[in-house]
């Protein structure tokens, strides 16, 4: 087994090398990863300057082979494809992201975005996000995608189709199971902070606080609320195709 490792919160993330470290157990692996944290880039890429891969050290090993990249989460999957990797990996893994990625966060996330990158080049990816941003520990979300990673390979998947892996944030032993989810809707509120620069010029942060959706069962938002591993199968298509004959008939003129 031949796994692309990377990440969007950037090649010295704790999140990458715990990841690594479990999964070097049972894979041959590669690391390509941002050279800086690339967080909420969503599918970005480069095109107007030029990308440079530097092999770098990783995990303290000589001969684990990893690069950092000055791009994006995508240019890192795109770039280790095609040009990096002297094989075709067997699956990308991205993550483990500090923070989580739930419901409509997955539009903006690197993370998600790297393992979507793998997809549209036909390769199978798993994204994974740890829910737990301030006091993060990575370890058991690490072992679980390690597994996981080879139950995927022995099953295979839709190669249309990614596997987004929230784990919660809370002690192993009170991750109460795991569910297969759809994604749910997660909206923030006061979204911007007004203030003023030292000039007297006004400027916009973005903060925003997380509002409780409702309740929406099967989602894994409600999967994390109950302390459950979240695993959604997302594509890439977005086609609505539930609307395609009904536009059909509207009998647009040109
Ligand atoms: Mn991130």
């Amino acid at each position: 087994m031949r796994i692309l490792l990377t990440n969007d919160d950037g090649i010295f993330a704790e999140g990458l090398h715990v990841l690594a470290r479990e999964v070097r157990k049972v894979a041959e692996i590669h690391v390509v990863a941002p050279d800086h944290e690339q967080s909420a880039t969503g599918h970005a890429i480069t095109m107007h300057r030029p990308l440079r891969a530097e092999s770098v050290k990783f995990l303290h090993s000589t001969d684990l082979p990893a690069w950092a990249v000055n791009g994006t989460p995508a240019d890192c999957v795109k770039l280790a494809v095609e040009s990096i990797l002297p094989y075709r990996p067997d699956l990308v893994i991205s993550g483990i992201n500090r923070g989580a990625n739930l419901g409509t966060d997955v539009l903006y996330s690197g993370t998600v975005s790297a393992a979507i990158e793998g997809v549209i080049l036909g390769i199978p990816a798993i994204a994974v996000s740890l829910t737990e941003y301030y006091e993060p520990r990575f370890e058991y979300a690490a072992e679980f995608v390690a597994r996981l990673a080879s139950v995927l390979l022995k099953q295979g998947v839709s190669c249309d189709t990614l596997l987004n892996v929230n784990v919660p944030g809370c002690d192993r032993e009170k991750v109460s199971g795991i569910v297969i989810t759809k994604l749910g809707v997660r909206q923030y509120k006061n979204a911007f902070e007004k203030r003023s620069d030292p000039r007297g010029r006004s400027y916009y942060w973005l903060a925003g606080e997380l509002v409780d959706a409702e309740h929406d069962e099967g989602s894994d938002v409600a999967a994390i609320k109950q302390s459950k591993i979240s695993i959604t199968p997302i594509q890439h298509d977005l086609t609505n195709y539930k609307l395609i004959d009904s536009l059909k008939g509207w009998n647009i003129e040109l």
